[in-house]
C-alpha cells in the first residue's frame, strides 16, 4: 500500500496552446482493489471500528460501486466480515453476471438485495435496526463510505508536495473526497468539482463538511447523470489512454478529465497556472460498464 501516490505530468497540445501545465496525481496507483479515495475513506473508520470491537461492516451501494468493492477488500485485510446492502431486488438472481459483486463475493462480502423503494431508507434508524435483527451488531459505513471519519482520510490525497498547485479538480459523487481536499487545502488554492451525477443537493452537503469556501462546482459534466455515459465520452476515454497512458473510469474519472480538458479549451485557467488533477480511481467498474455497453452495441472502453 503506497500512502502517498506518483504525481504523473501530461503533455497536450491543447495545454501547450493555453499554456497551462496539468499534473495527475495518481491515486488509483495507492493499490490495486481498494484504489483512490474509497481507500482514504475507510481507513480511519476501520480504526474506528476495530477500537470498538466490531466484527462486521455493513454498508449500502449499487451494482458497479467502487465503495463496495473496497469495503469487502478491505475487510478480508482486516479481518472483518462484511455485509453489502445492494440496490436492486432483481440482482439477487444475476449478481454473478456483475464482475463488481463477484469479487466482492470472492473477497467475502455477503449480500442482501433489496428494491429501490426500500433502499431509500438507507439511513433510517428504524431500517438499521431491522438489519441489525438480521445481522447482529455492525459497524455501519454510509452509503459512499462518507461520514466525518471518511472526510478526515480523504485530506490525505494532499501532501506536502501539492502546495504549488494553483489549482485541484476533482470528481464529485457524495462530495465527501472534495470537503477533505478542501480542509487540507491551502487557501490560496482553488478545488474544483466535477459532479458526476445531476442534482443541486451537493453544495449544501460539501458546505457542512467543508472548513473554507475556496471550491466551487462545474456541474455541466455529468453526461445525463450517475452511470450514464455516451458515446463521446467513451470515445474520450480511450482517446486519452491512447494519448497520455492513464487509464480513466466511465463513471467519475472520464468526466472530470473531460471536463477539465474543456475548461482549458475555454480558458477557464489563466497562462502559467499549475493544475492537479486527483485520480480517485474506480478502474474496477470498467468490466461492469463494458458489459453494459456491449447489450447497448455502445464502443467498448479499452483495457
Ligand atoms: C466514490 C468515488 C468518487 C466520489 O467521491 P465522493 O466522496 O462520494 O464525492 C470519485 N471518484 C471515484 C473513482 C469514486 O469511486
Amino acid at each position: 500500500m503506497l500512502e502517498q501516490s506518483i504525481h504523473q505530468e501530461v503533455n497536450l497540445p491543447l495545454l501547450a496552446e493555453k499554456q497551462v501545465s496539468l499534473c495527475v496525481k495518481r491515486e488509483d496507483l495507492i493499490h490495486p482493489q481498494i484504489s483512490g479515495n474509497k481507500y482514504r475513506k475507510l481507513k480511519y473508520n476501520l480504526t474506528e471500528a476495530k477500537s470498538k470491537d466490531f466484527d462486521t461492516l455493513l454498508t449500502f451501494g449499487g451494482a458497479f460501486s467502487n465503495h463496495i468493492a473496497a469495503t469487502a477488500y478491505a475487510g478480508k485485510k482486516s479481518n472483518f466480515k462484511t455485509i453489502g446492502v445492494i440496490r436492486g431486488e432483481e440482482l439477487s438472481k444475476k449478481w454473478k453476471d456483475n464482475p463488481t459483486l463477484n469479487q466482492a463475493y470472492s473477497d467475502g462480502m455477503r449480500f442482501k438485495f433489496i428494491s429501490r423503494e426500500t433502499y431509500r431508507k438507507k439511513e433510517n434508524t428504524s431500517f438499521l435496526k431491522e438489519l441489525e435483527a438480521e445481522f447482529g451488531a455492525f459497524y455501519h459505513l454510509p452509503e459512499g463510505g462518507t461520514n466525518p471519519l471518511a472526510i478526515k482520510g480523504c485530506g490525505e490525497v494532499l501532501d506536502e508536495r501539492d502546495t504549488d498547485f494553483d489549482f485541484i479538480c476533482c470528481s464529485v459523487g457524495t462530495g465527501g473526497t472534495i470537503a477533505g481536499i478542501v480542509n487540507a487545502s491551502d487557501v490560496k488554492q482553488q478545488v474544483l468539482g466535477f459532479p458526476a451525477l445531476k442534482g443541486n443537493f451537493l453544495k449544501e452537503d460539501i458546505r457542512n463538511f467543508a472548513s473554507k469556501d475556496n471550491w466551487s462546482l462545474y456541474s455541466d459534466y455529468h453526461f445525463g447523470g450517475y452511470a450514464k455515459v455516451t458515446a463521446e465520452l467513451i470515445e474520450f476515454i480511450n482517446d486519452f489512454r491512447f494519448k497520455t497512458k492513464i487509464p480513466l473510469d466511465p463513471i467519475y474519472t472520464g468526466k472530470l478529465f473531460f471536463g477539465t480538458l474543456d475548461l482549458v479549451k475555454k480558458d477557464r485557467f489563466p497562462p502559467k497556472t499549475k493544475i492537479m488533477v486527483i485520480h480517485t480511481g474506480g478502474l474496477q467498474g470498467i468490466a461492469g460498464m463494458n458489459e453494459n455497453l456491449k447489450k447497448k452495441n455502445l464502443p467498448l472502453i479499452c483495457v
